[in-house]
């Protein structure tokens, strides 16, 4: 299995139900794991909502008192953000010369 450096940690993602089981999906720290819900339809928004939940663990946000609500809004968007325009975002980047 392939995993993502974040930030110079070894990240593993599995298909598998997340142990918060009210969640879709979730980043678990101690393993620096991601697991995601084999029956979710929006596995690649899930990924990249967990994959920022990573980096924001990565640079320390859970050290602070930026608020938590705060973190989940930034997590959202940017998942957001990178899944609906995934495709684009490849094509605009293999036509820059
Ligand atoms: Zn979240």
């Amino acid at each position: 299995m392939k995993k993502l450096n974040v930030l110079g940690e070894k990240v593993s993602v599995k298909l598998i139900e997340p142990p918060d089981k009210k969640a879709a999906a979730q980043w678990i720290q101690e393993n620096s794991e991601i697991k995601i819900g084999p029956e979710e339809v929006e596995k690649y928004y899930l990924l990249i909502h967990e994959l920022t939940h990573s980096w924001l663990d990565r640079i320390g946000t859970y050290h602070t008192t930026i608020d938590a609500n705060f973190i989940e809004m930034i997590c959202h968007n940017n998942a957001l953000v990178m899944s609906e325009n995934a495709v684009t975002l490849w094509q605009m980047f293999r036509k820059l010369k």
